[in-house]
């Protein structure tokens, strides 16, 4: 990084969404001077997106980093808590599944536009922080430390020693380095994408299902899901092969579909036909890469003009949503990088490798749990034996308290290092091996019992 240029690095952040907004805010309070460019206009005055993941689940993660900017209480009083999945069958039936043993934890849903105007407002309001909107980031040459920004007015260069690259999955800024010797880049697409509808409000202005719950339509090839909104109505997101997201060509043929396979949900959706034809599919990709950290290199002697450059946030991992952790992960980077410099002095270089350090394993397990999740969600959460398996953590849980303590509460309800919880969970399973098959087996039976009963008496 450039030397001799005098004590303040210029720092450029891009991608004004929820790592970006939030991290600027962070090393502004650092007293760090800091230049936010977003290639959008402002949300807050453009609106969101259509059909574009309105909202998304906070938990134990994301609400510790807003804790460390003073925002968590705000972003809660605007959230909505779902203290555990609302199965439906396909021929209506529903259960509930809570997520913590005694029933009390929830995750958070929240409107993703109301999250990142929270965000940029706390950037805003931070001295030293200036956010430019309209300024998409489409070069960028870590030899000269100089970015080009495509905006209404033509070409914006910029210079800067150090480069936070927070702009999401197809991050621009990567390109710069993927060619780079070492650079070591995949990007694994799901073969399921997603589409999202909507569950309005009932003519009477109230929810529709329950809405301290996630609704989950588990239904093999496809599964829909669905989060409550402020206003009384819940965003649904089917997903399902990319081909046949693409298959329902009418409207006829949006409601057949619905019909025979969410038979329930289709009564809801007055819009559905609507929704299907002019939302658009969405795809959902696993980005894995290293380094994280990059260094140009010095045109000649004492040149000083290169920069470091940071890939943090969907930037360096983009995970597919089946955990809700993309958003909540990428916070904790921020909350990494800002904690690294403290405790460096400032020391940029030495602070962004240790960042990469710490979250590289930790991005990487959440990334395959989150891919273990979606196996879990579309195909087993309905299974007698896998309600059993639950069961029996609860159980477990509230009988060993702290020393046995479910995947699902590791991830969403504590924030234990992804990359730990593996390992804490086979050694808790091989000290609670017995009991806890003892109590599967019994659930297990019980479940069946109950499900011989319901059919008899169908
Ligand atoms: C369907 C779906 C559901 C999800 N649900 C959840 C959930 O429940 N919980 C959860 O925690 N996570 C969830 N996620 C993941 C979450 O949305 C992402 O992990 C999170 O948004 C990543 O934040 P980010 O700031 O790194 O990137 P982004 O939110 O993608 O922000 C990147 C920003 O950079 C800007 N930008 C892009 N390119 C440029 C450029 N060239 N120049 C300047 N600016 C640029 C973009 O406009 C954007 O504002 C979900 C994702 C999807 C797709």
């Amino acid at each position: 990084m450039g030397e001799g240029r005098g004590p303040q690095p210029r720092v450029v952040i891009v991608g004004a969404g929820l790592a970006g907004s939030l991290l600027a805010t962070l090393l502004g309070r650092r007293g760090i001077a800091v230049q936010l460019f977003e290639r959008r206009p402002d949300p807050r005055l453009a609106g969101a997106e259509r059909g574009r993941s309105i909202n998304l689940a906070l938990s134990a993660r994301g609400l510790a980093a807003l804790e460390q900017v003073g925002l968590r209480e705000e972003v809660m009083k605007l959230a909505l808590p779902m203290r555990g999945r609302m199965i439906h069958d396909v021929d209506g039936g529903q259960n509930l599944q809570p997520y913590s043993a005694d029933g009390t934890r929830s995750i958070n849903s929240i409107s993703r536009a109301l999250l990142n105007a929270t965000l940029l407002d706390a950037a805003d309001a931070t001295p030293g922080v200036t956010i430019r909107f309209g300024h998409r980031l489409t070069e960028l040459d870590l030899d000269d430390g100089l970015l080009t920004f495509d905006t209404d007015a033509g070409p914006v260069p910029e210079r800067a020693d150090v480069v936070l690259a927070c702009d999401g999955s197809y991050s621009a800024a990567r390109r710069a380095v993927t060619f780079r010797q070492g650079f070591t880049f995949g990007q694994d697409y799901l073969g399921a994408g997603y589409r999202e509808l909507t569950i309005p409000a009932t003519a009477a202005g109230e929810f529709a299902m329950d809405p301290a719950a996630l609704h989950i339509w588990p239904r093999g090839e496809s599964m829909m899901i669905a989060l409550p909104n402020a206003d009384r109505s819940f965003t649904c997101t089917l997903f399902w092969p990319t081909e046949q997201l693409e298959s329902l060509r009418t409207d006829g043929e949006v409601l057949g579909y619905f019909r025979r396979h969410y038979p329930d949900a289709v009564e809801l959706m007055p819009t559905l036909a609507e929704d299907y034809r002019l939302n658009p599919a969405g795809s959902l990709v696993t980005v894995r890469c290293r380094p994280w950290v990059h260094r140009g290199s010095p045109r000649g002697e004492g040149d000083g003009g290169e920069a470091l450059l940071a890939l943090v946030g969907d930037a360096a991992h983009a995970i597919v949503p089946f955990f809700g952790q993309g958003a909540n992960c990428g916070m904790e980077d921020c909350i990494e990088i800002d904690a690294q410099l403290a405790a460096c002095g400032g020391d940029w270089a030495t602070a962004l490798e240790r960042y990469q350090c710490n979250r590289k394993p930790n991005t990487d397990a959440i990334a395959e749990l989150s891919l273990d999740n979606f196996v879990e969600m579309r195909d087993r959460v309905n299974s007698p034996v896998y309600r059993a398996k639950m069961a029996s953590q609860h159980w477990l849980e509230r009988r060993l308290p702290g020393r046995y303590v479910s995947r699902y509460e590791l991830v969403s309800f504590s924030t234990t290092p992804y990359a730990d919880i593996a390992g804490r969970m086979r050694r808790q399973n091989r000290a609670t091996a017995g009991a806890a098959g003892a109590v599967t087996l019994a659930a297990l039976a019980a479940a069946r019992a109950w499900q011989h009963r319901r059919d008899e008496a169908q």
